[in-house]
């Protein structure tokens, strides 16, 4: 058994000897920061990562103005660590480029800045945070006080236990606790961190690019240390069509998406191979709740399009906190949070079905190019809405 207690305990920490308060599997945006909110609260937290080191995972890295607001709430700096500013977003499709200005300030940095910065937020603030450390299982176990509790198996043989469990496992599905396939699930995602030349950076600078092409859509964005991060999302069938190649894609959606094919032309990869992940169940939420605290993308999937998914999980963890400080339920949590983004996922999900679609894509660049404002609209409807925010005690205004 491995020992859950943190290092320093603070005044007023509920625990029960050998359980921690709270136990936290997945160390992402999601458990990072609520293992932070819990901790700064007093209560005993330990949290369990599979990754030993910092690490890079598919995502755009467009973070929205909700998720700095989270961020910032939270005490990270966002600017120091190199965050790039984002104002406009270009849509690209077919030989068309649409620039609109972006409604809300934005930024961008790579997630594995972000992440780490996190969890060694949630670190000062108290919490044990276990790297290198996989959960195998989970299940609930009566601790020897007799109070409910949660025991994770972890790969190496031991096991922690805790009072409260909370699911923060992204978009890798614990053994026992799958979500089912949500509403768009044949996409696979890629990323690639790249070094494009010189004129090319500053052309992409304080823009994010969106290119629709046949079968997907990509991002292209600035991060920090002069890098691009190309991330896309394309059908399955697509790109079995291809061969399977990721060479064969670029070149597919550069001669579908001109500006794009540009904008890479001659960058360097900064990795290998690029990242990629498949069978994400878009348009999942988590509707009924158990015993249980589900969060992040454990709680609810928005596609990549929309580009809400950090806030969501940021979202998630406040409210996860607020409940759990409270006192109230896992299910009484569970049930507000799919009230508070039930509509911008469904939204995001018809748009991200649409975009994948040859008379959709056509559509889209058409009220792009004709209706700039569409585009506020849609960035208005796919984010975390100002009263989920509120009632977690944030304010855009
Ligand atoms: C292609 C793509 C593009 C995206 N672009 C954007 C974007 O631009 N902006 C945006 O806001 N959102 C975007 N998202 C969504 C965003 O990445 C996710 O919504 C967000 O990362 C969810 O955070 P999380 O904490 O739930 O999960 P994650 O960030 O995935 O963290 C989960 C953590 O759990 C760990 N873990 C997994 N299994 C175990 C285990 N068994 N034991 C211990 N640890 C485990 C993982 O190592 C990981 O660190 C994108 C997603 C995709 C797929």
């Amino acid at each position: 058994m491995v020992d859950t207690v943190p290092p320093v305990r603070r005044a007023g920490s509920r625990v029960t000897r050998g359980a921690a308060d709270a136990l936290v599997v997945g160390g992402g945006l999601a458990g990072g920061a609520l293992a932070t909110a819990l901790a700064e609260a007093g209560c005993s937290v330990v949290l369990l990562e599979r990754e030993a080191d910092p690490h890079n995972k598919v995502c755009g890295e467009f973070l929205s103005r909700e998720a700095i607001l989270y961020l910032e709430a939270l005490g990270i700096d966002l600017p120091a660590l190199g965050a790039c500013h984002i104002h406009s977003v270009r849509l690209a499709s077919a030989g068309d480029v649409v620039t609109v200005r972006l409604p809300f300030p934005a930024l961008s940095l790579s997630r594995r800045a972000l992440d780490h910065a996190l969890l060694n937020r949630a670190a000062e603030a108290g919490a044990e945070i276990k790297r290198g450390t996989r959960v195998q299982s989970l299940e609930p176990r009566p601790l020897e006080s007799c109070q409910d509790g949660w025991e994770a198996r972890l790969a190496v043989g031991e096991s922690v236990r805790g009072r409260a469990a909370f699911l923060a496992t992204g978009k890798h599905d614990l053994r026992g606790f799958a979500r089912p396939a949500g509403w768009q699930s044949d996409l696979i995602g890629f990323k690639m961190h790249l070094r494009l030349s010189p004129a090319q950076t500053a052309l992409l600078a304080g823009h994010v690019e969106l290119s629709l092409f046949r079968g997907g859509y990509a991002g292209l964005e600035p991060v920090e240390g002069g890098l691009a991060n190309l991330c896309l999302l394309v059908r399955r069938k697509r790109y079995a069509a291809l061969g399977q190649q990721w060479a064969a894609l670029l070149d597919a959606m550069g001669a579908d998406c001109p500006s794009l094919a540009e904008r890479i032309h001659g960058a360097q990869p900064c990795w290998g191979r690029p990242l990629a992940i498949s069978s994400i169940p878009y348009g999942y939420v988590r509707r009924r709740g158990d015993a249980l605290w589900r969060l992040g993308d454990q709680a609810a999937v928005i596609p990549s399009f929309a580009g809400d998914g950090m806030s969501i999980a940021l979202h998630s963890a406040r409210l996860a906190a607020a409940y759990f400080l409270k006192g109230s339920t896992a299910i009484a949590y569970q049930r507000r949070m799919a009230r508070d983004i039930i509509m911008p996922v469904r939204c995001a999900t018809a748009l991200s079905i649409a975009s994948v679609h040859p008379l959709g894509r056509g559509l889209i660049s058409w009220g792009a190019s004709r209706l700039p404002g569409i585009m506020s609209l849609v960035a208005g409807a796919t984010r975390v809405p100002a009263a989920a925010l509120r009632r977690t005690g944030l304010d855009l205004a």
